[in-house]
């Protein structure tokens, strides 16, 4: 649940217009100030000597409603899924990436899964200074051939996938799942998702493995007794399967079993949820396989498994994904600072932009794109985006002016021309004016445009 800045204040002593009220002692000027604060997680309870208890109990009780939080996989970099808190990004911010898994299965030929194996253990992108890459590995047991998924899992390890991505393992014989398990000590501690398991199997498999588990039911009001009977134990590492009747609403389960744990604090559909995209589309191919698993990465699975895997597909998921899972409240931005792209010399053009990541990944794929040495000067703007930081006044000629001076720009060049984005045209005199003899140029509006742009470029500004 999510509690809001004016619910806190109103229990703080600014709020009951007490005689302590504002005493600055948490190191905030008023106590609304630091319930604002308080609400976003970004400060604690105990900076305030003046809390009441009916605040502690508030905020104790909220910290109960949130997802629980399941760690699998690498023992080295595990996957973490759930200990999510909020129903919508906006609220806050989603935590935990949903993981993706490619889902092999021992009923698949040979020459297609060592074909995907390989793929997978190669494949990873950069996006926004990010590298995004697929998290884990599924390996089912689906025609009950043991041999099979001995082998299948024997290749993964030959190939040192295990030790790259966190490993799935699904069967419907406990024993496939204990022996595995076993086999994956050294760098996993896996999560097996026993397919028809009763309590008891489920319970056997937490003692014994000390690894996370998967349940399934037929009802979803089976999932939650079950639940119950495994948390009277003290096990509390438990994924969720949809059940079988719900997976032809699969998105509206979704949202009634997040809806539940962060409006109504429901204590057994806390857990992580897991879906297999391909549950839910029969026979899909693989586009609309990534659709279906896009939908699932926006509405509440933390965990999706995907049966094909194609690598236009998956970068899109990925994108998604990142998108989602960034902080709303934090724009990803990169450092300011001079950067250079080619074999730059003092006759180099130099463009300036702020250090919004998105703009700097425009503006530099551009630049690289026209294979002609150019500089790019990001100027410290908060993380915005050319137009919002200019209507903020965070990218104006003053900034600009600090940026060439901090950078020491005017060493680096002899020419005294600079590039703006054409978004930003009215600033040219303004920095015109902050940086007395330089002439400042116009760029066309879309980054796409820069490689045309600079190849019939002209420095026309030099020094004097
Ligand atoms: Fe208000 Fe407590 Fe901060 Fe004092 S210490 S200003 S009472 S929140």
């Amino acid at each position: 649940m999510t509690i809001s800045g004016l619910t806190l204040f109103k229990l703080l002593p600014g709020g009951k217009k007490q005689a302590d009220a504002n005493c600055k002692k948490c190191g905030f000027p008023t106590c609304m100030a630091y319930a604002m604060k308080l609400a976003k997680g970004d400060t604690t309870l105990n900076k305030c000597p003046h809390a009441s208890n009916d605040l502690k109990d508030l905020l104790e009780q909220s910290g109960g409603k949130v997802q629980a939080l399941v760690c699998f996989g690498l023992k080295s970099d595990p996957v973490k899924a759930g200990g999510e808190n909020v129903l919508y990004r906006h609220c806050k911010t989603f935590i935990n990436p949903t993981c993706l898994s490619i889902h092999l299965k021992t009923s698949q030929r040979i020459d297609f899964l060592n074909s995907i194996i390989d793929k997978i253990y190669h494949y990873q992108v950069e996006r926004v200074g990010e590298l995004l890459k697929i998290n884990s590995i599924a390996l089912h047991n689906d025609n009950n051939d043991l041999e099979s998924f001995d082998n299948l899992l024997t290749q993964i390890i030959n190939k040192k996938l295990t030790e790259k991505l966190s490993v799935i393992l699904i069967s419907n014989c406990i024993n496939d799942l204990l022996e595995a398990s076993k086999q994956l000590s050294n760098h996993q501690r896996p999560l097996l998702y026993l397919k028809n398991g009763t309590t008891e199997q489920y319970r056997k498999l937490l003692n014994t493995t000390n690894c996370p588990i998967c349940i399934e039911a037929e009802k979803i009001e089976d999932l939650v007794k079950m639940v119950e009977k495994l948390e009277k134990d003290n096990f509390d590492q438990i994924v969720l399967a949809i059940p079988e009747e719900c997976k032809r609403n699969i998105l509206e389960t979704l949202t009634l079993i997040r809806r539940s744990v962060i409006e109504n604090n429901h204590k057994q559909l806390r857990f992580p949820v897991l879906t297999i995209a391909s549950d839910y589309y029969k026979d899909a191919d693989c586009i609309e396989e990534g659709i279906i698993s896009g939908n699932l990465i926006a509405k509440y699975s933390n965990i999706v498994l995907l049966n094909y895997f194609d690598p236009a597909v998956i970068y899109s998921l990925l994108t998604l994904r990142q998108n989602l899972f960034t902080d709303p409240q934090k724009p990803l931005q990169i450092e300011p600072k001079l950067y250079t792209f080619g074999d730059v010399d003092e006759c180099s053009p130099v463009i300036v932009t702020t250090n919004f990541a998105l703009t700097y990944f425009s503006v530099a794929g551009e630049i690289e794109a026209s294979n002609l040495p150019c500089y790019l000067l990001i100027t410290n703007s908060d993380g915005m985006s050319v137009l919002t930081a200019w209507a903020a006044n965070k990218f104006s000629g003053e900034v600009i002016s600090k940026a060439v001076k901090e950078f020491q720009l005017e060493q680096k060049i002899k020419h005294r021309n600079l590039i703006i984005s054409g978004y930003v045209s009215m600033l040219k005199e303004e920095i015109e004016e902050e940086l007395s003899g330089w002439k400042v140029d116009v760029a066309p509006l879309e980054a796409v445009e820069i490689p045309e742009f600079l190849k019939n470029y002209k420095i026309t500004c030099h020094q004097t």
